[in-house]
């Protein structure tokens, strides 16, 4: 009896391992598979003009962790790190500060004041030059609950364009960072209210959360969430390729249009 339960026991343990290696693998070939599609979809933001924004700076620190981490030194190194992968694959990129600065003019006035107008010139950069879409680096912060984890992104209510940017992203940020199920929320921040282009806030973390607020300082962390932006953002623009592939001459396509009716084009 005990021989066979102990025969038994052996066959379960490696049954088991063998489950959890052909899952581990499996999961791996995928996500492997996955990021090449992405590499080979990056033509999609080559000459696209992305805003990245990180959030807070000079002044205006942000939230803080803990264990001291300030929120616009994590916001500015992602930002960093994303502006670097999407330059590599041919977007054109502006960043709204480069440095430790806030963007305000009014030197000395009210703290509510400077905010408002560093956040008015920021969206200001990307509309007046007709961004493709505007992207703020954030952290999260919940004070009353230190368990509280996992990246999120969020878009203005009633935005489509930016619902499925946001959407993009998020699931990107799911399926590489594996630490998270949050979802794409819409909510009605200043920033995303007064963009003219697909505009997100992508919170990465929770920096009132002692692990994610070690985790955001790690360079290879930061590296994979501006990865898993970059990837929502590649993916994002090849899903919507044929909508806005280059500069579109409006007469002519509606000239086209009127000669074709009924007509299925298909995609270039
Ligand atoms: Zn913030």
């Amino acid at each position: 009896m005990i021989r066979v339960l102990r025969f038994r026991g052996r066959y379960v343990l490696l049954l088991a391992f063998l489950i959890l290696t052909g899952y581990y693998t499996a999961r791996i070939v995928v996500d492997g598979l996955e990021n090449r599609r992405v590499s080979a979809l990056s033509w999609s933001v080559a000459n696209k003009l992305v805003v990245i924004d990180p959030g807070h700076g000079g002044i205006d620190p942000g939230s803080k962790g803990p264990g001291g981490v300030i929120e616009k030194d994590v916001t500015l190194e992602v930002s960093r790190k994303l502006a670097t992968v999407l330059g590599q694959a041919g977007a054109v990129v502006l960043m709204t500060r480069e440095t430790d600065v806030d963007l305000s003019d009014s030197e000395g006035g009210r703290l509510i004041t400077r905010k408002r107008e560093d956040l008015a010139k920021r969206v200001g950069m990307a509309n007046e030059r007709n961004a493709d879409a505007f992207i703020s680096v954030h952290v999260n912060s919940f004070k009353s609950g230190p368990r509280e984890h996992g990246a999120q992104t969020f878009y203005q209510p009633g935005s489509k364009e930016g619902e499925k940017l946001a959407k993009s992203i998020q699931g990107e940020l799911v399926r590489l960072l594996k630490n998270t199920k949050r979802r794409a929320k819409a909510v009605d921040y200043y920033t995303t209210r007064n963009a003219k282009m697909p505009a997100v806030i992508v919170e990465i973390g929770f920096i009132s959360n002692p692990r994610e607020e070690r985790l955001m300082c790690d360079p290879d962390y930061q590296g994979k969430v501006a990865y898993a932006i970059y990837s929502g953002i590649v993916k994002y623009f090849a899903s919507s390729a044929t909508v806005t592939n280059g500069p579109v001459d409006k007469e002519r396509a509606l000239e086209t249009f009127m000669n074709n009716e009924g007509k299925v084009f298909n995609a270039p």
